[in-house]
């Protein structure tokens, strides 16, 4: 069997959609394939405890 190999740089992070947002400034991280609006859960919060930050359409 073969060896997992550990994330490499520049590859996609396991199994996010990371479409990027237009004008930039974050990318999704909702799981890959996902239904309706894209979602950036760690940029664009304004506070701490917002669930998530940016938002966006398809
Ligand atoms: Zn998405």
């Amino acid at each position: 069997m073969a060896a997992e190999t550990p994330a490499r740089s520049g590859v996609r992070a396991g199994g996010y959609c990371w479409a990027q947002r237009p004008g930039g400034g974050a990318r999704c991280t909702r799981p890959l394939g996902h239904d309706g609006e894209h979602v950036d859960y760690y940029n664009g919060r304004t506070k701490p405890t917002d669930a998530a930050g940016h938002r966006w359409p398809k």
